[in-house]
């Protein structure tokens, strides 16, 4: 155990009850979910942000965390996109907060956004018979009014209990968002550190697609050993699929139950933008497993009004898998006469060079009798 006097300002602690912007994020949680495991993460993503090579951890016990393995795994979390490299975590004793008061008894908790993959995954544990729980986090994003809307929507309509916590770190996003767009650094690990700290669940559902596996907090490193920094055991049920394949099952099992246009995926506050990188993706996966249009985008992402399509992912082509291109070019057959010009053109080119690719995709969509 490392032994700290009075922290630094270099430092961002963790249960240091100051002025500094950890302890007031910390500040913002209720106190039975302060858990060694929600302060490493919340550390972790404030480091991630400010590109911080050090953390310290003041913790209630420090012997767990002075296995080398846990600060190996956060500066893995952490090396995509910010590359702070290998965490320094100095463990303190000197914070004891009082024992987390657990109080819900549901054994599963699935994350939840408001957006198709954590819904479906919620819908998943369902049919599996799961004690599940919802539970979302306002963590001071600029979306979060349009994400609640949907969540409690979502949850009331299929009688899921939902719990909310919320961590303030708007000031954190802020900063970061000028280096790293929408990625915010150790976000699921946060988030499900929040969650498995505020119920008595044995496994927190983070639902990661195959397409995501690159994103360390989703990927397989992470469901194999992401219950050594948030407690509980951590998986998703679509790990080997991408989000068309998501709404397609929607389509086979749970079509009756709830429309897919219930969900939210958007980078913006308004929450279907239709020009943002989430809409797009969102419009092509609805169109490619046979949903047809979203009908509350506010403008037509097939239009492509930022460019989105055309300029970044006709140049990216051939770095796309087979399904995301045949994907794609199923999404470009169905809104055709809406794309602009040198998209649709080609489009063309590629349903013909691409049959192969693309009839192999249409048969493994195909519903199940
Ligand atoms: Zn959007």
């Amino acid at each position: 155990m490392t032994t700290e006097g009075t922290p630094s300002l270099s430092q961002y602690t963790v249960g240091y009850v100051g002025t500094e912007p950890v302890g007031e994020a910390l500040q913002t949680l209720p106190i039975d979910v302060c858990t060694d495991e929600v302060r490493l993460a919340l550390c972790a993503a404030i480091a991630g942000w400010r590109m911080q090579p050090s953390i310290t951890l003041y913790c209630a016990s420090p012997s767990r965390w002075m296995d080398p393995a846990i600060a190996n795994l956060v500066s893995y979390i952490l090396a995509y996109p910010p590359t702070v490299g290998h965490l320094d975590i100095k463990i303190n004793a000197i914070y004891d907060p009082s024992a987390p008061r657990r109080h819900v008894t549901q054994r599963s908790v699935v994350l939840s956004s408001g957006g198709i993959d954590s819904t479906a995954a919620l819908l998943e544990a369902l049919d599996q018979g799961s004690d599940v729980l919802a539970h979302w986090v306002d963590y001071g994003h600029r979306y979060a009014a349009a994400e609640l809307a949907a969540v409690q929507k979502i949850t009331a309509t299929i009688g899921v209990p939902l719990e909310r916590s919320r961590v303030d770190l708007g000031r954190e996003i802020a900063a970061g968002e000028q280096r790293y767009a929408h990625i915010v650094p150790a976000r699921n690990v946060l988030l499900a550190a929040i969650a498995a700290a505020r119920t008595s669940a044995d496994h927190v559902v983070v639902t990661g697609l195959a397409d995501e596996a690159k994103v360390p907090d989703k990927s397989p490193r992470f469901y194999a050993e992401g219950s050594r920094l948030i407690g509980a055991t951590v998986s998703s049920p679509f790990a080997d699929m991408n989000k068309t394949d998501v709404l397609v099952r929607w389509r086979r099992r749970w079509a009756d139950v709830l429309h897919p246009a219930i969900t939210v995926t958007c980078y913006e506050a308004s929450g279907r933008c239709g020009r943002c990188r989430a809409c797009a993706k969102r419009a092509v996966a609805f169109a490619a497993a046979g949903w047809g249009d979203d009908p509350g985008f506010r403008t037509d992402p097939f239009t492509d009004p930022a460019g989105i399509i055309a300029d970044d992912w006709l140049p990216r082509w051939h770095t796309f898998g087979p399904s995301r291109r045949a994907d794609l070019l199923l999404a470009f057959r169905y809104a055709h006469d809406r794309l602009p010009a040198r998209v649709a053109e080609f489009a063309e080119k590629a349903w013909r060079a691409e049959a192969a690719v693309l009839e192999q995709r249409v048969r493994s969509l195909e519903p199940q009798t």
